[in-house]
């Protein structure tokens, strides 16, 4: 878990599935994302999505006066219902106890508990060992 792959919005690429190059559904992607602020514009779930063009100006949404914004309220959203987690709880957690407790939070909820690997948030799945967790 590292801080340059938590993104502007309360992602941790990490633990995203196109971070090592699936997509949601699981099959191969085309290409692979490598994480939100290394890329910095083309991640596929902010495209056009913050309405201030604050994204170079803040470090994370929780900075934004808008902040939770009604798109970042949508994403979080989706988010909540198909993958249990939540971007604005992620913001609000950084905010309020600082990134390397975040990380360490992150480190125990998403770590394999078979393989010790990383769990991809989008489908529960460690794609080292293949098991499942529900
Ligand atoms: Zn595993």
């Amino acid at each position: 878990m590292k801080t340059e792959l938590i993104a502007l919005y309360g992602m941790n690429c990490r633990i995203c599935a196109g971070y090592i190059g699936y997509t949601t559904t699981g099959k191969k992607r085309k290409m692979r994302c490598i994480g939100f602020k290394p890329t910095d514009k083309s991640c596929a779930h902010l495209k056009n999505y913050c309405k201030n063009k604050t994204i170079n100006k803040i470090e994370y949404c929780y900075q934004c006066s808008d902040f939770p914004c009604k798109q970042l309220q949508k994403l979080d959203n989706k988010y909540r219902k198909r993958y249990n987690m939540s971007m604005i709880e992620n913001l609000e957690y950084i905010r309020d106890n600082g990134m390397s407790d975040f990380l360490k939070q992150q480190q125990k909820k998403y770590l394999c508990p078979e393989c010790d690997r990383v769990i991809y948030v989008n489908n529960s799945k460690c794609y080292s060992c293949g098991t499942i967790i529900k």
